[in-house]
């Protein structure tokens, strides 16, 4: 092929997809440079734009999404939640004990756990916790809905949480994916057969993530 556009270069970068690109490369010093040039660019407005601890986290991007499941990362969150979490839903007078489910968002970052807050920055390894509140037993599915569309089922109980408030037995550590993406909680009396489709329907509530 021919030398990549500006354009076409800058957003390889960002996406890595084209196999043309990556095969150009190798072949073409000239391309390379400009490689190198747009990465020091974009490490430099990283670097003014976030704080510098952030900075790996930004730029590598997986081509297939893995969802990890951190189970210590759970045990440990849970601890802390039970002394960041309590003000909240005690100070609130037991709410959950009425009225339709909800869940809360927490989001683990190194060692701080805090309220998720739709405006606020999550990076990769930024550990998500799902609390449910509820009036009574009630199923729950998590949808991971990306920006493209495409969706994930990160979570679906056989079995329903109990009344009250429950933490989901799994919490969810975000990748380095960089597009747009929303967290889905659905609820239901009965098992939820096709999160998927109930998302696609409107249900349940949706917690945007910010990078
Ligand atoms: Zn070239």
């Amino acid at each position: 092929m021919s030398c990549p556009s500006q354009l076409r270069l800058d957003e390889w970068m960002l996406d890595r997809r084209s196999a043309e690109i990556a095969t150009h490369l190798p072949t073409c010093a000239r391309c390379t440079e400009r490689v190198a040039v747009l990465s020091a660019e974009r490490e430099a407005f990283t670097l003014r734009a976030r704080p510098a601890a952030f900075v790996d986290a930004v730029f590598a991007r997986k081509q297939k999404r893995t969802w990890r499941w951190p189970w210590l990362a759970l045990a440990l969150a849970t601890c802390a939640l039970i002394f960041m979490l309590r003000p909240r839903a005690i100070e609130t007078g037991d709410g959950y004990k009425a009225g339709p489910p909800d869940a809360l968002l927490y989001v683990k970052h190194e060692s701080t756990v805090a309220a998720y807050a739709p405006t606020k920055r999550c990076v990769a390894g930024d550990v998500v916790q799902v609390v449910v509140l509820s009036a009574k037993p009630i199923y729950v599915a998590v949808v991971d809905v990306e920006a493209g569309g495409k969706t994930s089922v990160l979570y679906n109980a056989d079995t329903p949480t109990k009344a009250g408030r429950a933490s989901l037995p799994r919490s969810f550590e975000l990748d380095d994916w960089r597009g747009g993406e929303t967290f889905v909680v659905l609820f239901s009396d009965e098992p939820i057969a096709d999160p998927t489709a109930s998302e696609a329907r409107g249900d349940g509530k949706r917690y945007p993530i910010q990078r």
